[in-house]
This record gives structure tokens, C-alpha cells and sequence, in this order.
């Protein structure tokens, strides 16, 4: 837009230039001859008139401004006029006949049809698109076709003008009436100059006034055609003219081309800017191609995409659609937006949306299409797909997973329900028979029938607490303890029986007590299980070790067998569920690969970290660390049960699975 002010400024002083040059050269000739000057200013008014005209009448069918139209029609009638004064004058007389009265009569029809003119089209300036032209201009013919005989051929005018005397009472009046009607003009002008582009009504006020001017100066006094007067007038009738035509000019010509030139730099500033892809296609070919176009389609100059087909960046699949849809729109069907994927030059595929609308031009029709990259708007949509796939399947996992926990703990109460009955009819029943003689040949099978009960309790338990650790269910009941005495007790209470199988037991602390933070019967529960592992695995005359070490930030504990150990292809498994590791050494060892996973849970669920460090053949050390911490117990709910001290059957439970235990 900036380009065109400068071009403005330039314009500028050009026209002031024009202004002032053209006085000094009238002046200039008016000094060498008289009646050339005269002649040369007239022939240059009717020539600016005449071009007025022209202008206005070629322009018309674009602008549609009936303001223009009729001025310039009104300056053709005028032209006309000046012309008779001119070959009517003195020096010419060619039509008076020596008669200066006639020149003088029509120069002040001449002055009529201007000042009338131009008061007619300020007064038209609103409506300049209704304003009757032809029926002012069928007046104006009128007047010309009764005037033109009654001053030419009949002189029925009396003398306006008597050469160095006087010039007539209507003349006088005359140029009173036409000064006012200009200046009535000027303020019409002004009160509608927001009809005018920019500030181009300043030369029709200035050309007004200059009219008003040069009509004041010829018609209050004679002048004599030497005079100054005389040389003046016809100086400001000529820059009157000039600034008449500037207006017209700049109104109709260049201001519409400023428009023009500025809306196109705007629109092409809008079409740089935007966002999405701007494309124009005359017929199948591409003819523009704004910036965010090329980005989509991976161009970087607009050279290389024009004159290529659309097609050439659609998969084939889509080709026909789009013909179809490009033939429709010939055939006047409106096309909504419509979606698919485009190639890009790399080969890769861009998802667009688009619009498209056609423009008719001459035997061409042209195509402009808005294309939006609409790829994150897909990946946005897949991914929320995908997440609302997944949210589902989590969903029915989770309801399938309470299903399951709803299921094992029902089946658990049944199956603990059976077994209880039948373990307390075998400690009856080993109770009845203690001190009679069948109690030696029952003792065996007793013992069998209550460890396999043992059994399937340790495995009931298990089953339950792993599926209730799968659904976030495992409920640990935190209670400050002293961690130190739970494991030293449980430990402890297994001292004889590791004994009896000839393994020495070794328990070391470095702290004599720790209180922290835990669930005591589930840390029973893991230090009973990796107990009875290491009992399990090391054979007669091996070495169990259990340790506790205070990190300050975890209390370490240790379970450590000298026993066979596992392969270390196995160890990153080992706290897998259902994991059992199958060597020839393990072969009478019984298990349901349960225990370890456990384990790893309910340490987890402490916060703390469970490893191993094992060796095949030489033992295998378990370590599993509790964070030290202290919960506040006023926050225990009521309803945590109390920990209730470690007592045979719990021990006989998770040691079931260790062969040959007879409690
Ligand atoms: P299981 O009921 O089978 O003992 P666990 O989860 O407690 O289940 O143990 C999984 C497997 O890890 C066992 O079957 C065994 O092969 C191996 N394992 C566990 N503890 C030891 C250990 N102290 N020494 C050697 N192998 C062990």
C-alpha cells in the first residue's frame, strides 16, 4: 500500500507544478499577441472539455457514475459554446461579423451551462447512480436548437455589451447569479465530499472557485481585451478548466485504479497470510498457489506447481471424485467441503479439507479452492479413538478382573468352608485317637490328609491375595511396629524344624529395633515364604541366613541358603506368577510358582524393591527392602485388625509345601 502513497506524493507535485507553469505560460504568450493568447487558452478549455467528455462517456459503462457522465456530457455543450465565442471574437470573426455582441452572448450561455452544470451534478453527487442524465441532457439540446438561431440568425438579444462604454444590466446580473451558484455548489461539494475518494473533491472546489473568480472579473466592468483583466480572467478560466478535468481525471481514472491496485495488494496480502491453502485452477490447470498451498503439498516455489493438473497430487482413487465434483459445479450444483489425502512431493500423504467454488470466466472457468492441512486434526481424532478403544478395554478388564476377584473369593469361602470342616475332624480325630492303639497306624495318614489341607489353604490364600493385588485390592493394614522383632519371632519360630532337617539357621541384625511402617501379617506372610523357599531348596547340612541391615532410609532383610541355587537365565523371571524353575535339582520340591510373585507384590505395595542374587549350586539370596517410615496411626481406621501373634497353623500353612513337615 506504501508504494502507492509515494506515487501520491509524486502526483502531487506534478499538479502543482502543472498549476503554476501554466499561468506563466499564458502570461508569457499574452505578452507576445493578444489574440493568440486568447485563442490558445479557449482552444485549450474546449480541449480539456472535450477530453472530459470523452472520458466520462468511455468510463461510464465501469463506473456507473451518472455524476461524471452529465459533467462531462454538460463540458461537451460547453466546448461547444466556447467554441462559437472563439470563432465569433474579435480577431476571428468568423460567425458575428465584426458583431462582439455575439461572441459575448454565447460565452455567457456557455458561462449558464457551466455554472447550471455544475450545480446540477453536486446536487446529483448522492445519487449518482439514479441520476437522470438524459433528461437534463435532452433539456440542454433543447436549449441549444432554440438559442443557436436566435443569436446567430434572428439577434433577438439586445447588446450585452457596448465596446468601451459599458456592458449590460443582465450581464451584471447574470454574473451575480452564476458567482452564487458556484459558491452554492462549493458548499454542496463540501457537505458531500465523503462521496469522494480520498481528497479529490478539493479540485472540483478549487476549479468552482476559480469559475466564480473569472466570471467576477469579466462581467462587473468592460475589459478591454488588452488589459490585464482581460489576461487574468482568462487565466483562471483556464486553470478553472484544468482543475475541472484533474478532478474528473483522478475521480474516474486514477482513483479507481488506486483502488483497484490497493484491494489487489491487500487481497494478495490476505492470500500470503492465510493460513490455509489458497489454489486457483483455470479448468485442470493450476494457475495460483498461495504460500500455505505450497507448504502442504511440500513445493517451495509457486513456478514449479503452476500449470501442473491437481491431479497429479491426489492417489488415483480419488481422481474421479474429483472430476465428478468439478463437472457439478459447472453444471451449477454447490459442492460442500470434502475430505481426503493429498501427496506430497516427498510422497508423503497429507489429509486436506476443502472448499471450492467456481468463477466463470470467458470460454475458461476458473477453480479457487481453500485447502486446510487437516493431519493433526486426524491424528487428534485417531488418538482420541484409540484412547476411547482403550478406555473401553480397560474398562471391561477391569470389570472382568472384578468379576474374577468376586469369583475367587467366593470360591475361596467355599473351598476354605469343606477344608476347615475336614481339618478340624483330623485334630479331632488325632486327638481322640492320641492315646489308643490306632493312633500309630492313623498318625501317618492323619498327618497327610491335614498337610494337604494345609496345602490348599496356602494355595487358596495365595490365589486370592495375587488376584486381589491385580485390582489395586490388597488392603494393607499399616501399623507402626518394630520390624526387627516381627521377623526375629517368625524366624525364630521355625529355628527346630530348619535344625531338624540338619540346616543351620543364622540371624543377624545390625539394629536391635526399628519401627516402621508396615503390615505385619503380610511381611509375616513374605519372610515365612521365603523361608520355607530356602528350607525347600538347600539340602541336609546347608546354611539358611537371615539379615537385617538399617540403611537409614530402608531396613534391609536378607534370606540366604546355601542351597542349589538358580540358573541366571531364570533369575529375571523368578518373580514372575506361576514361575517354577525346572532343574533336576528341584525335582521333588512341590509348589505352585505363587509365592514369589506375592512377595514382590505386598513389598511393592510398602514401597519398597525385592531382588535376588543367586548362583546354581552354590545358594541364592532374597532381599527385599521396607522404606523407613512412620505413618500417623490416629489416621488408622478403626476397623484394622489387630495383629494376631504368629501361631502354629499359620506356620503349617505356608511351610505345607515343604516335603515332609509333620506339625
Ligand atoms: P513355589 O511355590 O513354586 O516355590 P515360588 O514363587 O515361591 O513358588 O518360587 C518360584 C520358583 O523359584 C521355585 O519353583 C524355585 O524353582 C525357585 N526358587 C525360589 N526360591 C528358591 C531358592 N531359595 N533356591 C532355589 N530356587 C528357588
Amino acid at each position: 500500500m506504501l508504494e502507492f502513497s509515494n506515487n501520491r506524493g509524486t502526483l502531487v507535485s506534478k499538479n502543482l507544478a502543472i498549476l503554476v507553469l501554466l499561468p506563466f505560460a499564458g502570461a508569457f504568450l499574452s505578452n507576445k499577441n493578444i489574440v493568440l493568447f486568447h485563442i490558445t487558452i479557449e482552444t485549450f478549455c474546449i480541449f480539456v472539455a472535450m477530453s472530459m467528455l470523452l472520458i466520462a462517456v468511455n468510463t461510464y459503462q465501469h463506473s456507473k457514475n451518472s455524476f461524471i457522465l452529465f459533467l462531462g456530457l454538460s463540458y461537451g455543450f460547453v466546448a461547444y459554446y466556447d467554441f462559437l465565442h472563439i470563432v465569433s471574437a474579435k480577431g476571428f470573426n468568423i460567425l458575428s461579423a465584426n458583431d462582439i455582441n455575439i461572441s459575448m452572448q454565447v460565452w455567457i450561455i456557455a458561462r449558464y451551462l457551466e455554472s447550471i452544470s455544475l450545480l446540477l451534478a453536486c446536487l446529483g453527487i448522492k445519487n449518482k447512480e439514479t441520476f437522470n442524465v438524459n433528461k437534463y441532457i435532452a433539456l440542454y439540446i433543447l436549449a441549444s436548437v432554440i438559442l443557436n438561431p436566435l443569436v446567430f440568425k434572428w439577434h433577438v438579444f439586445p447588446p450585452f455589451y457596448t465596446p468601451f462604454i459599458e456592458i449590460s444590466t443582465f450581464i451584471k446580473f447574470s454574473s451575480f447569479f452564476l458567482i452564487i451558484i458556484n459558491l452554492f455548489s462549493i458548499v454542496i461539494i463540501y457537505k458531500n465530499k465523503a462521496y469522494f475518494y480520498e481528497k479529490k473533491y478539493k479540485f472540483l472546489i478549487a476549479s468552482l472557485c476559480c469559475v466564480a473568480v473569472y466570471i467576477f472579473i469579466f462581467s462587473f466592468h468592460y475589459v478591454e481585451m488588452e488589459s490585464q483583466r482581460f489576461i487574468l480572467g482568462h487565466l483562471f478560466k483556464l486553470v478553472s478548466f484544468y482543475l475541472l478535468y484533474k478532478g474528473v481525471v483522478e475521480h474516474n481514472l486514477i482513483s479507481p485504479y488506486i483502488q483497484l491496485k490497493e484491494s489487489e495488494a491487500y487481497h494478495k496480502r490476505l492470500l500470503e497470510f492465510s493460513p490455509d491453502g489458497i489454489m486457483i485452477q483455470r479448468d485442470s490447470e493450476i494457475v495460483y498457489a498461495n504460500p500455505a498451498f505450497l507448504n502442504i503439498i511440500g513445493i517451495e516455489n509457486e513456478g514449479d506447481l503452476i500449470g501442473k493438473s491437481v491431479l497429479e497430487f491426489l492417489p488415483k482413487e480419488f481422481h474421479d471424485t474429483v472430476k465428478l465434483r468439478k463437472r457439478a459445479m459447472k453444471h451449477g450444483e454447490q459442492m460442500g467441503g470434502f475430505e481426503f489425502p493429498m501427496v506430497r512431493t516427498d510422497n508423503s500423504i497429507v489429509y486436506v479439507e476443502t472448499v471450492t467454488t467456481i468463477i466463470p470466466n470467458g470460454d475458461n472457468t476458473e477453480y479457487i479452492s481453500i485447502v486446510r492441512d487437516i493431519s493433526d486434526r486426524r491424528a487428534a481424532e485417531e488418538y482420541r479413538t484409540q484412547l476411547e478403544n482403550e478406555e473401553r478395554e480397560l474398562k471391561q478388564k477391569i470389570a472382568y478382573e472384578e468379576m474374577m476377584l468376586e469369583f475367587f473369593t467366593n470360591i475361596s469361602h467355599d473351598l476354605k468352608t469343606p477344608l476347615n470342616v475336614i481339618l478340624g475332624t483330623v485334630q479331632l480325630l488325632n486327638l481322640i485317637l492320641i492315646d489308643t492303639e490306632m493312633y500309630c497306624k492313623t498318625k501317618k495318614y492323619i498327618n497327610i490328609t491335614r498337610q494337604n489341607c494345609f496345602r490348599l489353604l496356602k494355595l487358596i490364600n495365595n490365589i486370592l491375595d495375587i488376584s486381589k493385588y491385580d485390582n489395586r485390592q490388597l488392603n494393607l493394614q499399616f501399623k507402626n511396629n518394630d520390624i526387627i522383632s516381627l521377623i526375629e519371632n517368625t524366624t525364630i519360630s521355625i529355628g527346630d524344624y530348619i535344625e531338624s532337617k540338619g540346616i543351620e539357621l543364622i540371624f543377624d541384625t545390625d539394629v536391635e529395633e526399628k519401627i516402621i511402617a508396615f503390615d505385619m501379617d503380610k511381611i509375616e506372610r513374605v519372610i515365612l515364604n521365603l523361608l520355607s523357599n530356602a528350607i525347600k531348596f538347600t539340602p541336609n547340612g546347608g546354611k539358611i541366613q537371615v539379615s537385617i541391615n538399617d540403611d537409614n532410609n530402608n531396613v534391609v532383610i536378607s534370606v540366604k541358603d546355601t542351597g542349589i541355587g538358580i540358573p541366571s537365565s531364570e533369575l529375571k523371571t523368578i518373580f514372575d506368577r506361576y514361575k517354577q524353575v525346572n532343574t533336576s535339582l528341584n525335582k521333588n520340591c512341590q509348589g505352585t510358582g505363587l509365592g514369589l510373585a506375592l512377595v514382590k507384590s505386598i513389598v511393592e505395595a510398602h514401597g519398597g524393591l525385592v531382588d535376588v542374587n543367586s548362583q546354581l549350586k552354590a545358594g541364592s539370596e532374597f532381599i527385599f527392602s521396607l522404606p523407613n517410615r512412620l505413618i500417623d496411626e490416629a489416621y488408622i481406621a478403626e476397623s484394622s485388625p489387630v495383629y494376631l501373634p504368629n501361631n502354629i497353623e499359620r506356620i503349617n500353612i505356608e511351610f505345607s509345601d515343604v516335603y515332609g513337615i509333620s506339625y
